[in-house]
């Protein structure tokens, strides 16, 4: 078989989304992946039977409807490949220690009559970071849809803002700051505090002080916006798109080497042994810490393994998917209540120490920040007829104390019980009975399943301050270009980070297109246009 020009290791949506804007170029591709399909963290499997449809890691893409590749269709995967997104409403609803509920609507105003019952003053300030953030909205557009160093960064924009010099302070300063300023009453607090911790970094962190006004403000505009089928939906869109463009997916290839010759890297060895060449390189969303191993130390400057040392893996998941006859219904004073994001928020002072813990390797024996997401509420062809899919998901940690990692497989199906037992407090219908199937996955068992989640992680590394921007995923190797020449990077662990975004696979996407000498613009078909 003739060798392509572009080994793309990983089929995360990030390194597809790179393939096919090479592909779109006329590179032609061959895309290589551990798992035993394509999609990473955005797949939609059947692991609890036919005809229920689990997203096993991500489930809402609110995210990357801002990115050009859906907002403009730049590659058609909505007109020509079926892609479509849908806006749940209620956006989320969560409930509290003392019993207490708020529901968030897509209808604004109803939203701030909801927190209104808490608090006159901290429906205000909701409406005012609403407001507010529309001024920033454009900036941190631009910000994120260019490689770090093609475009300027948010505080190159920020420089030449009327109040450039506020977003400045607050993008410095923790989400715990931003919240305890703007809002007063505790329910309200705890309410933003579930909201900002959804990205996975503890919020006392600094430099995560955007994510109070970024998040409302997004599920505000489209809510928790789900695919139509699920998660994976978006990735056979892009494997749609590839498939038509000629290129290659193979899954059950785990990569363990990089090839060098003449100090560039020229292809990959898979486990099974064999070699993989490219004529033009390699683009890569294995993770940075595993990328160092994979070729000669010499070949890594000092600076970069120093970097990749440092990195900080983030926070990890926990997750138990549920096969159910019926949806977990909120029981509140105004009646039942069913959201496809819903939750429970401990008090914010223990939503921040649960981070605290995470990050000093405490297991917290408490529930303070659950996630349940039911996308078969707005979606009912995700499940036989009536029946739904359920996902409950916490942080917690990897390694257990006394226990090490091995410890989660005697403890996670008890943990699993006290997430469930913390939804039942609110949805007392939700009973053993309506329980069909259950599959718990630890962090271990995430980490398993992907090696770009080390430690059950899943965002490709912490988000903080420290790993932002130019130092994602270390200074100096932030533009997606690797120290050996003919390897790229992408995925979670380049700028802006994780998530369903697809913004590092479309950076990626430039820097490698510019590096080949072709115009990004062109071949994007943005004619220039800012994003
Ligand atoms: C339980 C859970 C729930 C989540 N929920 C959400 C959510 O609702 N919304 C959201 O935005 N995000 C969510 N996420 C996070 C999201 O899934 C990730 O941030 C996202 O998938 C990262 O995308 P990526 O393209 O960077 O990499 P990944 O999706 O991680 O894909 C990387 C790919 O590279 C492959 N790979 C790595 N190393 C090798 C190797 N050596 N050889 C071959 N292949 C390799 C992996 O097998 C994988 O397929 C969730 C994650 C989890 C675990």
């Amino acid at each position: 078989m003739k060798d392509p020009d572009f080994i793309i290791a990983g089929a995360g949506h990030n390194s597809l989304i790179t393939a096919c804007y090479l592909s779109a170029a006329g590179y032609r591709c061959r895309v290589l992946d551990a798992r035993g399909i394509p999609g990473g963290g955005c797949a939609t499997e059947e692991i609890l039977g036919p005809g229920y449809a689990i997203d096993t890691c991500s489930t809402g893409h609110t995210l990357i409807l801002q990115n050009p590749l859906i907002r403009l269709d730049e590659l058609g995967l909505v007109k020509a490949h079926g892609l479509s997104y849908l806006e749940p409403d209620p956006v989320a609803h969560v409930g509290f220690p003392d019993g207490e509920q708020v529901t968030m609507f897509l209808d604004r105003d109803k939203t701030l009559a909801e927190i209104a019952r808490f608090s006159d003053a901290d429906a205000r300030s909701y409406a005012r970071l609403l407001e507010e953030f529309d001024e920033l909205r454009p900036l941190l557009g631009r910000a994120r849809g260019a490689p770090v160093g093609q475009g300027p960064s948010l505080k190159a924009l920020l420089a030449d803002h009327p109040r450039g010099n506020v977003w400045t302070r607050r993008m410095a300063m923790s989400a715990r700051d931003v919240i305890l300023r703007e809002f007063e009453e505790r329910h309200i607090r705890a309410f933003m505090g579930w909201m900002a911790f959804q990205t996975a970094v503890p919020i006392d962190q600094a430099g995560t002080g955007l994510l109070p006004y970024q998040i409302i403000a997004g599920r505000q505009a489209r809510s928790w916006s789900i695919p139509k089928g699920g998660s994976g939906r978006l990735t056979d869109a892009l494997v749609g798109y590839l498939t038509d463009k000629g290129a290659e997916i193979e899954c059950g290839a785990h990569i363990d080497r990089l090839i060098v010759e003449g100090g560039r890297c020229v292809g990959v060895v898979t486990r099974d042994g064999r070699e993989h060449r490219a004529t033009a390189g390699v683009v890569s969303t294995i993770h940075v810490k595993h990328l160092l191993d994979m070729a000669p130390a010499e070949l890594w400057p000092e600076e970069f393994r120093y970097g990749v040392d440092t990195y900080n893996v983030g926070v990890p998941f926990f997750a138990s998917y549920l096969a159910t006859t019926a949806p977990p219904v909120f029981e509140t004073p105004n009646g039942p209540v069913t959201a496809v994001s819903a939750g429970f928020a401990g008090w914010f002072e223990d939503l921040v120490r649960s981070g605290q813990d995470i990050y000093n390797g405490t297991l917290s024996e408490e529930i303070n920040w659950l996630l349940v997401a039911t996308p078969s509420l707005a979606d009912p062809s995700r499940a036989p007829a009536g029946h739904h899919t359920v996902k409950v998901l916490t942080h917690t940690i990897h390694d257990l104390p006394g226990a090490g990692p091995a410890g989660w497989a005697a403890r996670k199906e008890a943990f699993a019980d006290r997430l469930i037992d913390t939804i039942r407090r609110f949805c007392p219908g939700f009973t053993d009975e309506v329980i069909l199937a259950r599959l718990t996955k630890s962090p271990v068992d995430i980490a398993a399943a992907n090696p770009h989640m080390i430690d059950g992680a899943p965002h490709g590394g912490d988000r903080s301050i420290t790993y932002a921007g130019d130092q994602r995923p270390t200074p100096g190797w932030a533009a997606h270009r690797m120290p050996i020449p003919g390897l790229w990077q992408t995925g979670g662990t380049t700028h802006p980070g994780g998530s369903i975004t697809g913004y590092p696979g479309r950076n990626a996407a430039m820097v490698v297109l510019s590096d080949m000498g072709r115009d990004p613009a062109e071949v994007m078909q943005i004619q220039g246009r800012t994003t």
